[in-house]
């Protein structure tokens, strides 16, 4: 999957880690999640919610995932926001996703 298939964001930036206006590549995983903390200086935390299957008990156990994601300003995600976030290289310790989209409620 390449940027080419997101619809870009209608702002601009200047900021060097946007996928978008910056020099920062995407590749690897695409996921989906809401955010949950935009606390940080364009950083989020973006929670997902899923199911694994524990064949022992034949039954699907909930479960969920925290992921730190750079939010760059010309997208400008806030809490609640259903946003899609794609794989890029290690921007800090814990960020290696940044949003790419936010998706219509
Ligand atoms: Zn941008």
């Amino acid at each position: 999957m390449s940027l080419e298939t997101i619809k870009k964001p209608e702002k601009t930036c200047n900021d060097p880690n946007c996928p978008f206006h910056g020099s920062l590549k995407i590749r690897g995983r695409i996921l989906e999640g809401v955010v949950v903390s935009a606390k940080m200086d364009k950083t989020v935390i973006v929670r997902r919610d899923y199911v694994k299957y524990v064949p022992k008990y034949k039954r699907y156990e909930r479960r969920h995932s925290r992921i730190p994601a750079h939010n760059p300003p010309c997208i400008n995600a806030t809490e609640n926001d259903i946003v899609k976030i794609a794989e890029c290289r290690p921007i800090s310790k814990t960020v290696s996703f940044v949003v790419i989209e936010k998706m219509e409620k």
